[in-house]
């Protein structure tokens, strides 16, 4: 007989603890069952197991074990306990959150995409001539999906399915990833990129955070130091913000390690992950690129963690357990006393504040590899604005992609704004037209001739009267976004081939890719885009970028507002001049003497640095406080308004408490948001669980808890 100590799914946050269960059969710890709690069948997983003669008065057996093997370490079983304390959660939501769907606790799998794909067949059969041509196509193009062959043959395609000249086979859909240059051997690394790499040999672990402007050469560093750990027989981990955003990093370390590479990321289908999460628990996979899931795969030793621009907000989780990525890494590298690398052209302020007080080891790389500093001009919007030149494209930037353009270069214009306009006001009472789910401003899109809401994706048609004041007056255009920056950049240049690549364009499956890969192969001239395109992309073709309305990020109430417009602009203007020819860049902004403006186009990340830590101190914001946001949520407006008070009252310790504030409504539901700050984040920790068994009621609201939050809005 056999005891089993389980945690179970419990919609109640309180009940963090494991409940006794009995099996005849051995279980080992780390499998989840079924089993019964107060007559409802429900989701287990078994944290320890102890073999007993006898069953205590009381104990219910397991209705059925629902693995064969655990596939959670010794060594995840203790980072579940680090995680839950860090984020103030349960145990049972970390363990949910570090596994993939198909052995999570709460089983959900998502339905497998097939595909059509045409292959010729042997046999004879005879063709019409065009029939015949298309059966070539598909001959030389083999394997072709179908849809490509229909495109191209429309009246044949299904003929020669018809008279078995093709086959047609159904296939599980596979990520592909289009194929960029490829650096086979090892660069002999530069004296600067030598240097770097012996600061980081003198200490065989820690953390290290390796600074240096994009194309200073930290992935190189990275590739070297992997391959260090691989010949020790170690595993890496590379961690990235977003895979479809980081093609060429990929295609660079499977060039390098080939087949012992595996790709992690929310992208695949839940056997996709489950097959990966095995082959690194069996030490099959050596390398693995993944994003923010990864850094919780099953490795039996490792040698080293990278974590590319560990500044990304998308390495934060925003759902519950709201963990941070970095927080993981760090924690698993001291358990296998390996290196951890944070790296980033503009750290967070909160890790090059640690590095410069010596709790990370700095490591700066001060030149790009190939010497060149793009050219980065400001121009002001304000100023075109009054002499009555267009705030789109200004006269400045526009005679830029004129010389570019022609001297046959390529140019990436970013606009951080979807959509054809970003608002429709009422002619007659200037109101803005709004979701009726959310309490956020309807965006115009052309193409569709739709309103929609980027927060929830409601789309209408433009209502006949105005819904404030009844009038039929009409709508005016407020502010553009990229589908208005492409028509204008299309009016403007003649013959000029423009690609957009934004949530709208990408949505398709290997949507990214496919933009990426036509601008790679310079068959567009332009590419325009949204914040995604700012990030880690490396055409040798690209000499002119464009920032448009570079500075609305300011505007954000946030504390974060200013590092991540000075982030966005940083990274944008890494983009230009990656190879032999120098870049330049124009960033159009409101507020050109705005300090993150100045320091981005001066590629000045110290003097940004001490002047945002300067303005942090003044006003009491990380990194010299800590935050924890709480935010109640509810279908009625004075509940989620009530609930928040109640936490306010309960809530005790040194520590301020700001709030309660509004947050607009989103997808119907009303949200109210409290602001712990503080010098002491484990007091103020203690104090969010305290508030919960001081005031049972509290356990059953749906309350968020973000300790450290990124997103503020
Ligand atoms: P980062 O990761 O800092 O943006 P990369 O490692 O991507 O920098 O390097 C920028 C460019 O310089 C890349 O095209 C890379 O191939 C090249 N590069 C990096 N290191 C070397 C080297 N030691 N010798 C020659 N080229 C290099
Ligand atoms: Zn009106
Ligand atoms: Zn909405």
């Amino acid at each position: 007989m056999y005891l089993l100590e389980c945690f179970i799914e419990h919609p109640v946050r309180t009940i963090d603890q494991t409940f006794t269960y009995y099996s005849e059969e051995p279980v080992s710890s780390g499998v989840r069952v079924q089993v019964d709690f107060n007559g409802r069948k429900v989701t287990g997983f078994v944290d320890s197991v102890q073999e007993t003669d006898g069953v205590p008065e009381g104990i219910k057996p397991v209705l059925s074990v629902l693995d064969q093997e655990s596939l959670i370490t010794e060594e995840l079983h203790a980072l579940a306990r680090y995680m839950k304390d860090i984020t103030v959660s349960t145990t049972i939501a970390c363990y949910q959150a570090m596994l993939p769907a198909k052995i999570k606790p709460r089983g959900e799998q998502k339905k497998v995409v097939m595909e059509t794909w045409a292959l010729p067949c042997v046999q004879e059969v005879a063709l019409t001539p065009r029939q015949l041509e298309a059966f070539l196509f598909v001959q030389k193009n083999q394997p072709l999906l179908y849809s490509r062959l229909r495109r191209h043959f429309p009246s044949q395609a299904k003929v020669l399915a018809d008279k078995g000249a093709v086959i047609l086979e159904q296939r599980e859909r596979q990520a592909a990833l289009p194929v960029f240059r490829e650096i086979h051997e090892e660069l002999t690394l530069t004296e600067d990129q030598k240097k770097a790499m012996e600061a980081i040999h003198r200490k065989p672990e820690g953390v290290f955070l390796l600074h240096g402007m994009t194309g200073s050469g930290k992935t190189e560093i990275y590739l070297h130091l992997a391959r260090e750990a691989l010949q020790e027989g170690k595993q890496v981990l590379i961690l990235v913000p977003e895979i479809a955003l980081t093609p060429q990093m990929i295609e660079r370390v499977r060039s390098r390690f080939g087949s012992a590479l595996a790709i992690y990321h929310s992208g695949l289908n839940s056997q996709e992950k489950y097959e990966q999460y095995r082959m690194v628990r069996m030490g099959k996979a050596s390398i693995v690129v993944g994003t923010r899931s990864a850094v919780f795969l099953p490795f039996r030793s490792l040698g080293l963690i990278v974590m590319d621009e560990e500044q990304d907000s998308s390495y934060k989780q925003d759902s519950q357990p709201a963990y941070h990525c970095r927080d993981i890494a760090i924690w698993r590298a001291a358990y296998h006393h390996c290196r951890i690398i944070l790296g980033s052209a503009t750290p967070s302020l909160e890790s090059y504040a640690r590095a410069i007080r010596n709790v990370y080891t700095l490591v700066e790389l001060s030149h790009r590899v190939n010497r060149q500093m793009p050219d980065i001009s400001i121009v002001s919007l304000k100023k075109a604005m009054r002499s009555g030149d267009s705030y789109i494209i200004t006269k400045e930037l526009e005679e830029k992609m004129r010389a570019h353009l022609e001297a046959h270069k390529q140019v990436i214009l970013l606009l951080n704004r979807r959509g054809f306009h970003t608002s429709m006001r009422c002619t007659s009472c200037a109101q803005p037209l709004k979701c009726r789910h959310c309490d956020i401003t309807l965006s115009y899109h052309r193409s569709s001739h739709q309103l929609v809401c980027h927060t929830c994706g409601y789309t209408t048609r433009f209502p006949k009267a105005c819904p404030s004041c009844g009038s039929v007056e009409g709508f005016s255009a407020f502010g553009f976004g990229t589908e208005r920056l492409e028509m204008e950049v299309k009016n403007r240049f003649e013959g000029v081939k423009v690609l957009r690549m934004d949530a709208d364009t990408v949505s398709a499956k290997n949507g990214h890719e496919k933009i990426l890969g036509q601008f790679g192969r310079h068959e567009a001239d332009v590419l325009v885009g949204t914040q995604m395109i700012a990030k880690g992309l490396d055409y040798p073709d690209v000499t002119l970028v464009g920032i448009l309305n570079g500075d609305e990020g300011l505007q954000r109430t946030d504390y974060l507002s200013c590092e991540m417009t000075f982030d966005l602009l940083m990274q944008a203007a890494g983009r230009a001049g990656r190879s032999e020819s120098a870049g330049e860049v124009v960033l159009q902004v409101f507020d050109p003497d705005h300090y993150a403006v100045r320091d981005a186009a001066a590629q000045d990340y110290r003097s940004f640095f001490h002047q945002e830590m300067s303005y942090r101190h003044a006003a009491s914001q990380p990194p010299y406080t800590f935050l924890i946001a709480l935010t109640v949520s509810s279908l009625k407006q004075d509940d989620a308004e009530r609930t928040a008070l109640r936490c306010m009252e309960t809530l005790k310790g040194d520590f301020r408490k700001l709030g309660v504030i509004q947050l607009p409504k989103r997808r119907d539901r009303f949200y109210a948001r409290i602001l712990l700050k503080g010098k002491n984040l484990e007091e103020m920790r203690a104090a969010v669980r305290n508030m919960f068994t001081e005031e049972p009621s509290l356990s059953r609201k749906d309350i968020r808890i973000d300790v450290s939050p990124m997103n503020l809005e």
